[in-house]
């Protein structure tokens, strides 16, 4: 007897993985996904998207799937604590009258559709986007639901939370063969021994050849897109997602202060064996060049990476999610003509339901039954869809009968999670760590052996063995500090913080107040500083002078601290005046990353550069180490620190927030 699936899914990318878990999730159906091993050198369109989600308005369908997926990936991001979902805002620029015209009839239809969306003078667009010369644009709008994400985490996370409800897996090499069988279904490979009771091919370029072979094509074409990642100096906080109509490019905040660009959208058709994966150089010339015009504010940009991946095009620019034209219960979802990153976790959902419940309305202007054979081939055009031609009108249904809809009780990430104390410094080395901060990742081994040597308390949170959060909290400190991208553990150390409070780098609830995130890249980093007072490196035989410095104007907390010093990775650079230590400034080191911390100039002597020199002085040091990245965290709007930050070339780049406990009534 052959092994039994009810549904099978072949391709896992982000749309095949969001059909997973909406499949397993919501019904007890018994799920297969099948993916090939790709070539690290060739990879899916979910591992090369933008990550950009913009709020349209050239179709109330289509904003309504891009709104569901927005709300939905939220929640998966903050369920399964992965790189959060950053609601940076959109705004779309326009130099000619015909684009300012156009910018206006979007801006009605988003209205009408209940969306939030500003039209903008040009010299309201400039202040959005200080760093860019907009001077000659006409008119803007600016959406500020547009988000940025990671479409790789997203499918790595839906397809965890497949896995959870009872999804199955299998991989194989190459090509996965699927053949109808003569009692309806399908079996995989040549022999028998698994039958599906339905397929969804969900398999993106790949799709078409696959649907061709099972003996029903779809007018389908893939594409190349391409897009580049640079890091400008000063590196950036978050901005508005750029989108600039006669320049035809994008450009958003990605992590780390960089930028990501594109425009590159091939209008060929593309073999999915045969397509090349680097960017092209004259893309990767040409973007450089209108880049560093465009953001004239900028001191330099570097490219620090350049990629090509392959989308699908439509001939209507309209999604193929449904059911396949006589194929039975054989089902796709592609043809996302280069914006499935926004798109695939509400059409994922819909079809999800519509498997279940044989109700096919959700998904009608996708439906692949309006394209009854497959027709002429055609050219991929990319662009936004300016205009919806009509509906038209479908056929009758084509015998797909509902797979049935029991809804088991999906069961979360969070209920997995166990939290525990750490209580050995060299525990902290077995942890198996996942990503839970943006800037913080490459020192929170060290915080947490920090925390252990002055005797503060270490708590990881964990599902199936991956630390999902870190807490801290150390007397010497005053402060506790969690670093999480899960709601939940979030929730938890907000409940059970001190009455000093917490830091975090997310604002999960309202009422913190910012922290400011400064950095710089030492590689772009020139100093622009004459060094004018006394500043070295301090030795051991400082550390008493320092000492009283630091407890002077920090109390007496500093002293379990400094009592773990000297340590190779804290360096301080100090002030000496009339052999007094008058400033300080520490250095945290983990390979090529740096945090400073702990800085600051005896108030007598504040006024005449000491903290402009004791951080040039850092960054010169750490250029001529080898150091890549400086970040620091500056305090309750501290302006002589911040003023420092910047005299020294660091940026701000992001915020954290410093919550406090609700006073009761
Ligand atoms: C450079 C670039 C930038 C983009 N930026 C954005 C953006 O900012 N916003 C946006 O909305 N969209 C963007 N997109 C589009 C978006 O990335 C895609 O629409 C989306 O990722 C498509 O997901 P998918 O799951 O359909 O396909 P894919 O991610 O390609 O997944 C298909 C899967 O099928 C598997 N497969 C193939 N053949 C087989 C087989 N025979 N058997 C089993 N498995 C198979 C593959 O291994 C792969 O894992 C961008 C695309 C590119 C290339």
């Amino acid at each position: 007897m052959p092994e039994k699936f009810d549904v099978g899914i072949v391709g896992t990318g982000l749309f095949g993985a969001a059909l997973a878990y909406h499949l397993a999730r919501e019904s007890s159906l018994r799920i297969l996904c099948l993916d090939t091993v790709r070539e690290s050198s060739r990879p899916n369109a979910t591992a090369t998207s933008a990550g950009i989600l913009s709020v349209q308005g050239w179709d109330p369908w289509d904003l309504s799937i891009v709104r569901e997926t927005a709300e939905e990936y939220r929640e998966l991001a903050e369920e399964e604590g992965i790189e959060p979902v950053h609601r940076n805002g959109g705004l779309r620029v326009a130099r000619t009258e015909e684009g300012a015209r156009w910018l206006e009839r979007v801006q009605r239809v988003l209205e009408r559709e209940g969306t939030d969306a500003r039209r903008l003078g040009s010299g309201e667009v400039g202040e959005l986007l200080p760093f860019a010369d907009l001077t000659d644009v006409r008119a803007g709008l600016y959406t500020p639901d547009d988000a940025t994400l990671s479409s790789p985490a997203i499918a790595e996370a839906y397809l965890r939370g497949a896995r959870r409800a009872g999804a199955e897996f299998r991989q194989g090499p190459g090509t996965v063969a699927v053949a109808p069988l003569p009692e309806g279904g399908w079996r995989l490979g040549e022999d028998p021994s698994i039958a599906l009771g339905a397929l969804a091919v969900t398999a993106g370029a790949w799709s078409k050849e696959l649907l061709t072979r099972l003996g029903h094509p779809l007018p389908l074409a893939p594409f190349r897109a391409q897009a580049v990642r640079v890091r400008p100096r000063p590196l950036q906080a978050s901005f508005p997602t750029l989108h600039d109509l006669d320049l035809n490019l994008y450009v958003r905040p990605a992590s780390l202060g960089r930028l990501l660009a594109g425009d590159g959208t091939g209008s060929r058709e593309e073999s999915p064996h045969l397509w090349d994966p680097n960017a092209d150089s004259t893309f990767v010339e040409e973007m450089n060049g209108t880049l560093r015009s465009l953001f004239a504010g900028l001191s330099s940009m570097q490219v620090e990476a350049a990629w090509a991946g392959l989308c699908v095009a439509s001939p209507d620019r309209f999604p193929l999610v449904g059911r396949v034209p006589g194929g039975g219960r054989l089902f796709v979802g592609t043809g996302f003509n280069g914006f499935g990153t926004m798109r695939a976790g509400g059409l994922a959902r819909r079809l999800s339901d519509a498997i279940r419940s044989g109700r096919w309305e959700a998904l009608r202007p996708a439906d692949p039954l309006r394209f009854p054979s497959a027709t002429e081939p055609f050219e991929p055009r990319p662009e936004f869809p300016l205009e919806v031609e009509g509906e038209g009108t479908l056929p009758p249904p084509a015998g797909a009968a509902p797979l049935g809809d029991s809804s088991p009780t999906p069961s979360g990430a969070s209920a997995g999670i166990r939290y525990r104390h750490i209580f050995g410094v060299g525990e902290v080395d077995e942890l198996r760590w996942t990503s839970l901060s943006e800037w913080f990742d490459p020192f929170l081994r060290l915080f947490a052996k920090d925390a252990l040597r002055v005797g503060g308390t270490v708590e990881v949170a964990e599902e199936g063995g991956l630390v999902r959060g870190l807490s801290l909290f150390s007397s010497s400190e005053g402060v506790g500090s969690g670093f999480t991208r899960t709601r939940t553990v979030a929730e938890r150390y907000l409940e059970q913080m001190e009455p000093t409070g917490l830091y975090l780098e997310e604002p999960w609830r309202g009422g913190g107040e910012p922290v400011e995130i400064f950095a710089a890249d030492l590689r772009d980093w020139e100093s622009h500083e004459r060094i004018r007072n006394p500043v070295r490196i301090a030795g051991p035989e400082d550390l008493p002078r320092i000492r009283s410095l630091m407890r002077g104007e920090l109390g007496p907390g500093v002293d379990r601290w400094l009592a773990t010093l000297p340590r190779p990775e804290e360096t301080a650079f100090l002030c000496e005046i009339d052999a007094r230590v008058v400033g300080v400034s520490w250095l945290s080191r983990v390979g090529t990353f740096a945090r400073g911390h702990s800085f600051l100039v005896h108030p007598r002597f504040r006024g005449i550069g000491i903290g402009t020199d004791l951080l040039t002085a850092r960054m010169l040091w750490l250029r001529r180490t080898g150091g890549r990245q400086v970040v620091s965290e500056i305090y309750d709007g501290n302006l002589a620190s911040r003023t420092a930050a910047e005299r020294a070339g660091m940026a701000l780049v992001g915020r954290m927030y410093h919550f406090r406990p609700s006073k009761r009534a």
